[in-house]
């Protein structure tokens, strides 16, 4: 039998974003193979890498691979740490101006002699399947039709998946950044959540946290939000991925969340682990972007996915 919330031996449900993000890039390639076979489209991404960032390596390699299991065209640009912003901006001028291209997204970090956001604000809004043009970012905030960045769309699906309805929840959003917490809270705000954004400055911020039925935790600060911070039953969406070093020569890396694991399983209903919540959903989100930046461009119905 299970046990109560704020019980001894109480576990939060696990909201398993493998497997989500499994089911998501199924319903996508599935989309993707209607699209071919009734109007003979193909959806293409192009992914512009600059530098040798070993991260952003890793994350190209496998955004390359799953877009192509997907079904979809597949590009990729790699230049060198030198790179000028001319440069970079005219090759973001040939992915705009090409029709076989319907999502461009330029790995971030970007080397200092580049202006990251000149470069976001140089991609065809309507291919930025990042969604972090300025464009994009606007008509979030005033709810209309948009890209939505990948990390905090899959959240909501998460969200939506494990609780159906989320209007009225007191939703706690932890960051503010331009790629996370601001649009995550935009679109708790568009479900109808009473939304707090917290930060580095908020003041008190494990009452703000208790105060929510939804919290979600984009720091990038080890493990921060501790168990009695949490109201008991809450859903908690933990973005962080932090890697720590081994404290003994010889040991194995540790990737852990901004929340702590075990103490808020022990309080939350449910909650997002860390490897394995938020971090697959973000690729699977960024094909499904590419779905619809496909669908829209030639006129035809978002998909429902
Ligand atoms: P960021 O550094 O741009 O923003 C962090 C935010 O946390 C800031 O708004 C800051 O005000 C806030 N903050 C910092 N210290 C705080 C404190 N002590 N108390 C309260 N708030 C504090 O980071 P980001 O790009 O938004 O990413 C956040 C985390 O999410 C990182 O760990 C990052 O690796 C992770 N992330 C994961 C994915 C994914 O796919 N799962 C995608 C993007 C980011």
């Amino acid at each position: 039998m299970s046990q109560a919330v704020g019980q001894a031996g109480h576990q939060a449900a696990v909201i398993d974003g493998k497997a989500f993000a499994a089911s998501l890039r199924g319903r996508v390639a599935e989309e993707v193979k209607r699209l071919q076979a009734e109007h003979g489209l193909t959806p293409g991404l192009a992914v512009v890498l600059v530098g040798e960032n070993p991260a952003s390596q890793v994350y190209v390699r496998n955004k390359n691979k799953q877009t192509l299991e997907a079904g979809m065209h597949s590009v990729e640009h790699k230049l060198s740490a030198e790179t000028s912003q001319e440069a970079l901006l005219s090759v973001v001028q040939e992915l705009n101006d090409d029709s076989s291209i319907n999502g461009i997204l330029v790995q971030l970090p970007l080397p200092s002699q580049i202006d990251a956001e000149a470069v976001i604000n140089a991609i065809d809004p309507a291919k930025d399947v990042d969604g972090f043009h300025v464009v994009n970012a606007g008509r979030l905030a005033t709810v209309q039709s948009a890209m939505v960045p990948c990390t905090p769309l899959g959240c909501l699906m998460m969200l939506k998946d494990h609780l159906g309805e989320l209007s009225g929840a007191n939703a706690v959003v932890i960051g503010r950044s331009n790629i996370v917490g601001k649009p995550m809270a935009q679109l708790l705000l568009k479900e109808s959540c009473t939304v707090t954004i917290a930060h580095s400055r908020t003041r008190d911020l494990p009452a703000v946290c208790r105060g929510a039925d939804i919290l979600v935790a984009a720091v990038g600060r080890p493990e921060m939000v501790r168990g009695d911070w949490i109201r008991p039953g809450a859903t908690v969406i933990d973005v962080g991925i932090n890697r720590l070093e081994p404290s003994e020569p010889g040991g194995k890396a540790r990737l852990v969340g901004d929340v702590a694991y075990d103490e808020a399983a022990a309080v939350a209903g449910a909650i997002t682990p860390v490897p394995g919540g938020v971090g697959p959903m973000t690729i699977a989100c960024l094909l499904a972007n590419t779905l619809t930046a496909a669908c829209r461009s030639h006129g035809l119905p978002d998909p429902q996915l």
